[in-house]
């Protein structure tokens, strides 16, 4: 059974010009002890669905539509209460430039305590030896307890994100661009630590990032998201190795591989779509080299070929067009 499934999810964003249609009619699920990437463009609706599943989505943002069920329940109609048990229990998120986040007048060690106090009754001296036996688990000591913001290095302050949103045993966790703004070296440690955690802990992850490397290194399951929609929805291995969906393809082109023979990189002609006033049909059209008269003029729906789903008109007839 799956962990998290969300279904047909739509959020928008009220402008001066219209609503904005940041994540349109996205359907994708998650097992237990699976690590799923989300992966597009900026803008394409990733960090939008990751804070809706903690609804954390504030105006002029809206959930418009669709469900997200966790575990059974559906979280969109959950009370505020309901909400915070969730948060931090079962469901915590490492959001993007998380390292940032931190409070720089308290010491990592309260921080950590504070989120263990808020959502288990503990005493202090019990979240405080939780907190320090948190920062042996993710690499830095117990004795930098004390320890503020500004004595960590980038790479630190991350550990100690991870360590504040493991800090209350969630059985899934969100990991918005992780290692983004981090050197090679420290992306590679921190990358081992995740791995680490999920594995001692079993924890299932959705881990966004926009490096093709490292969700292709670190995820069973990949969901590739354009312009707020689902293009395709694969098992890491094939879409790597058979992308179906033409921007899946471009996507993979773009970026160099260390293996196999040296090959020119592709850049993606063109722009993402208005998300206010989008094209009629497939919002890929302008930029993709395989487009139809149809493309234009219908939304692509979503075809199954062997267990991946992708959205594109090249699947109505066959199942091995050449992308
Ligand atoms: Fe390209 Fe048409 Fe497929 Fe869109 S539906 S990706 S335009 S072939």
């Amino acid at each position: 059974m799956a962990l998290l499934e969300v279904k047909d999810l739509s959020i928008y964003y009220q402008m001066h010009r219209g609503d904005a249609k940041a994540v349109d009619g996205v359907s994708f699920s998650i097992k237990e002890n699976e690590t799923l990437g989300l992966i597009g463009e900026s803008g394409c609706g990733k960090t939008t669905i990751a804070l809706s599943l903690l609804r954390f989505i504030r105006p002029p943002g809206k959930i418009t539509g669709g469900s997200i069920i966790y575990n059974g329940t559906n979280i969109l109609d959950l009370s505020e209460d309901g909400m915070r048990r969730l948060r931090g229990n079962e469901i915590a998120i490492v959001r993007q430039e998380a390292q940032n986040a931190l409070n720089p007048v308290l010491t990592v060690g309260e921080q950590i305590a504070e989120q263990i106090i808020e959502h288990d009754k503990v005493d202090k001296n019990t979240a405080w030896q939780r907190a320090k036996d948190q920062l042996e688990l993710v690499g830095i000591g117990a004795d930098r307890v004390r320890s503020y913001p500004h004595e960590f290095s980038g790479g630190m302050r991350q550990r100690v994100m991870i360590a504040i949103a493991t800090a209350n045993y969630p059985k899934l966790l969100i990991l918005d661009e992780p290692i983004t703004g981090l050197d090679v070296i420290v992306q590679r440690q921190l990358l081992k630590l995740i791995a680490d955690l999920r594995d001692r802990f079993e924890l299932t992850i959705i881990f966004i990032a926009h490096d093709l490397s490292v969700i292709a290194e670190n995820c069973d399951r990949v969901v590739v998201m354009y312009a707020g929609k689902v293009a395709e929805n694969s098992n890491t291995s094939d879409l790597y190795h058979k992308p179906l969906h033409p921007y899946s393809s471009a996507l993979i082109s773009s970026y160099p591989s260390i293996l196999g023979e040296r090959q020119e990189l592709k850049s993606i002609p063109g722009a993402p779509p208005s998300l206010v006033n989008p094209p009629p049909g497939c919002l890929f059209a302008d930029r993709c080299e395989h487009v139809m008269d149809i493309c234009r003029q219908k939304i692509p729906p979503e075809y199954d070929i062997d267990g991946r789903s992708v959205a594109c008109h090249l699947y109505e007839h066959s199942k091995e067009p050449q992308v």
